[in-house]
């Protein structure tokens, strides 16, 4: 069993936007609506012990929490800094991290996080006419403006994480990742879109990103850390990868809901009512018990876990099948080759002729 190092906290079930491609609202599970809005004291005070139980026991020295929605910001700024004081007291190995839309970040809310060593990631998917696209109020009003003025506060501030952004085939690659540039991300995440077997995604992400990594790679200078194509980069020089997206390191997240449900990574919640769920609570069990339940164990086979398909794949070990959600198939299971899988060769491949060129050229083999 491995031990989990990284908790995501849904301090509040609810958000101020209704993006068209969100899978807490608008996709599978809508489990949400019976939940609390706000994570009350009662359940952050059980995470936190269930916390240090297993830090204490699996002897960790470090541990992320993610303030996580929704929109983790609606809880407010008196609720947060109770939360992170709490955890921390009962967990100093603790690093705190959150995602948010931007619309509430204040100059008083990223003064009150910066304080607390919160680090602040916003997603972002690109200039104006493409971010407001997809990611609008419940009124079809878009919300750039709320992003862009969260991004101004933050660059070049210590608590800055980055940027997120879902990729949109349809816009312009470099566009996009060049309007990303002008907030001076310290790193840009570049999410695939969730889909799967029985809601396919639209062509065009191998090329779109393709197009992104070449500009990303051959700039005189590097100008930001993109996720995705670093891990690529490092699995195709025969590493680790870190990352959920790529490649067969074991997922070792747990996530708390505000009622103190514990299941697992929400993105399994884009396949069908309930992926997520584990029937288990902080209330009533510790993390080891999570970590034990089948689901989980799955996450954590890396090839064992593989489709057929997937186990002969000459990128096996690179692209390890790609997202997990990305795998279901309607009927079956999760033992599939990603509903992404010819674009994620294609990029791969890319990446691979890429790297082995320089390598070949500064005349290592
Ligand atoms: S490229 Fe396709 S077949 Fe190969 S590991 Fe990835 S999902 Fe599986």
């Amino acid at each position: 069993m491995l031990a989990f190092r990284e908790f995501v906290l849904k301090v509040h079930q609810r958000c101020n936007l209704a993006c068209d491609y969100c899978y807490v609202y608008e996709l599978a599970d809508q489990s949400w609506r019976d939940r609390p809005a706000a994570m009350g004291r009662h359940v952050w005070q059980a995470t936190a012990q269930r916390i240090r139980d297993h830090v204490q026991r699996h002897g960790l020295d470090r541990v992320d929490v993610i303030l996580h929605g929704g929109e983790p910001l609606l809880a407010g700024r008196s609720a947060l800094i109770s939360l992170i004081t709490d955890i921390r007291a009962a967990v100093p190995q603790a690093r705190f991290r959150t995602q948010t839309n931007g619309a509430l970040l204040t100059a008083g809310m990223l003064a009150a996080l910066a304080a607390q060593q919160v680090r602040i990631g916003v997603s972002l998917d690109g200039p104006p006419s493409q971010h407001d696209r997809h990611r609008r109020h419940r009124d079809g009003r878009g919300s750039h403006l709320l992003a862009d003025r969260a991004l101004r506060l933050l660059a070049g501030h210590p608590a800055y994480a980055g940027i997120l952004c879902t990729i949109d085939p349809a816009s312009d690659p470099v566009d996009v990742y060049e309007s990303l540039l002008t907030y001076r991300p310290p790193m840009i995440d570049l999410l695939l879109p969730h889909a799967n077997w029985a809601t396919p995604p639209a062509a065009g992400h191998a090329e779109w990103l393709i197009a992104v990594f070449d500009r990303w790679y051959d700039a005189p200078r590097r100008e930001t850390r993109v996720r995705l194509f670093e891990e690529l980069i490092n699995l195709v020089l025969g590493g680790a990868s870190r990352s959920d997206q790529v490649g067969l390191s074991p997922v070792a997240v747990a996530v708390i809901e505000s009622d103190g449900a514990i299941e697992q990574v929400d993105s399994l919640k884009s396949a069908y009512p309930g992926a997520a769920a584990t029937g288990l609570t902080v209330f009533d069990h510790d993390f080891d018990a999570a970590a034990a339940h089948p689901g989980v164990l799955a996450r954590q086979s890396g090839r064992a876990a593989l489709a057929e398909l997937c186990q002969s794949c000459p990128v096996r070990d690179i692209c390890g099948g790609g997202h997990y959600a990305h795998r279901w198939r309607p009927g079956g299971d999760f033992r599939n080759p990603s509903v992404y899988c010819a674009e994620l060769r294609r990029l791969i491949d890319h990446i691979t002729s890429r790297v082995a060129a320089d390598l070949s050229a500064s005349g290592c083999r």
